[in-house]
């Protein structure tokens, strides 16, 4: 097994775990944005804050639900941790942090 090999079996290991993780949480926000009908919220009330967050957070948990999915796809294929802008390797630190990254961090940088 080389060092390669063994990064991207423990990338796998991450995203996987990462992947169940956002999975739950997802399905956490999706149960408690069904109850809004038996609160009867309307506008102005408070509750509705709490829902509306609720919604931005599982809105925000497919995205990344989504990134992790397409961090995965890109481990099947062979391409994984290669910026998908500049083609250049992914620093391993910024993988380390942000295993489904797909741009290396010049990159992202420059999206900004
Ligand atoms: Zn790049």
């Amino acid at each position: 097994m080389t060092t390669q090999d063994h990064s991207i079996a423990e990338a796998r290991e991450r995203l996987l775990a990462e992947r169940a993780q956002v999975q739950s949480e997802l399905e956490q926000l999706r149960a408690r944005l069904e109850t809004k009908g038996d609160y009867g919220l309307g506008e102005g009330d408070p509750m509705i804050y709490q829902w509306e967050l609720n919604l931005a957070l599982a809105e925000r948990a497919e995205q990344h639900l989504a990134e992790i999915e397409q961090a995965l796809e890109q481990l099947q294929l062979g391409v994984y941790g290669r910026c998908e802008r500049c083609g250049k390797p992914i620093e391993p630190e910024r993988l380390a942090v942000l295993s489904h990254t797909t741009v290396c961090s010049q990159c992202a940088q420059r999206r900004r």
